[in-house]
C-alpha cells in the first residue's frame, strides 16, 4: 500500500506514523510518502490530510495543482482521512474566502467552532462502528454544522457530528493521528477487516 500525506503543512509526522502503525498492524507492508508536490497522488492508494492551517494548506494544494489530484483519487473510488482541518479543506463550504474547500465531503463548517469556546479538549467518544469509546483529541476543531443526504454521521459532541463518512472519505474534527488507537484508520484504509474493539 503506498500511503500519501498531503504535507503542504500541519501535523504530517504524526500522520505517517500512524498510517504506518494502523498497516503493520494488518500486516500490510505499507509505504508512506509525504506530497508537497503534483505528480505524486497519483501513485497512492490512499491519502491523509493532516490538521494544520486550513486557509494555509488550501491555498498550497490549489497552487501546486494537487487539490485537482485528491479530487480525482477520491472521484476513482480510493479512501482519503481527512482530519480536522483536512476536515475543513474536504469539505463543501467552510464559509471562509480564503479557504477554497473541495467539496469532497458534502458538508459545511464552522472553522473554529469548538477552538472559541476552549483551544482544546479531549472526549471519550462513543463512534459509529467502533464497540468502545474512541479517545478523541479536539484542537481549535472545527464543527460540521450542516451534513448532506449522502453522508454518514459517526459521532456527535454536545450533538454536533465530528466524525463523517462521505463515499470513501472519513472526516474527523479531532485528530486520530494523535493517539496509539488505529481504529478509525481501519474504518478508513481496511474496512473488509473486522474492527477488534
Ligand atoms: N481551526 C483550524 C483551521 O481552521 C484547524 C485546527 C487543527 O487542524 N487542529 O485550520
Amino acid at each position: 500500500m503506498q500511503a500519501g500525506v498531503i504535507a503542504v503543512q500541519g501535523d504530517v509526522a504524526e500522520h505517517a506514523g500512524a498510517v504506518q502503525a494502523a498497516a503493520t498492524a494488518h500486516d500490510e507492508p505499507a509505504e508512506v510518502v509525504e506530497v508537497r508536490d503534483s505528480g505524486v497522488v497519483p501513485d497512492c492508494d490512499v491519502l491523509l490530510m493532516p490538521g494544520g492551517e486550513s486557509t494555509t494548506i488550501s491555498r498550497l494544494i490549489h497552487r501546486e495543482g494537487i487539490a485537482t489530484e485528491i479530487r480525482e483519487h477520491v472521484a476513482s473510488g480510493k479512501p482519503v482521512l481527512a482530519t480536522c482541518a483536512g476536515l475543513i479543506v474536504c469539505s463543501r463550504d467552510a464559509k471562509d474566502d480564503r479557504v477554497d474547500p473541495l467539496g469532497l465531503v458534502d458538508v459545511s463548517v464552522d472553522r473554529n467552532a469548538f477552538g472559541r469556546q476552549k483551544d482544546s479538549f479531549e472526549a471519550k467518544l462513543p463512534i459509529e462502528g467502533l464497540e468502545s469509546p474512541f479517545h478523541a483529541v479536539f484542537i481549535r476543531a472545527p464543527a460540521i454544522d450542516a451534513v448532506g443526504d449522502g453522508v454518514e454521521v459517526l459521532a456527535r459532541v454536545d450533538g454536533r457530528p465530528v466524525a463523517v463518512r462521505d463515499g470513501p472519505v472519513i472526516a474527523t474534527a479531532f485528530h486520530p493521528e494523535l493517539t496509539d488507537d488505529s481504529r478509525l484508520h481501519d474504518l478508513a484504509f481496511f474496512p473488509e477487516r473486522e474492527v477488534i474493539a
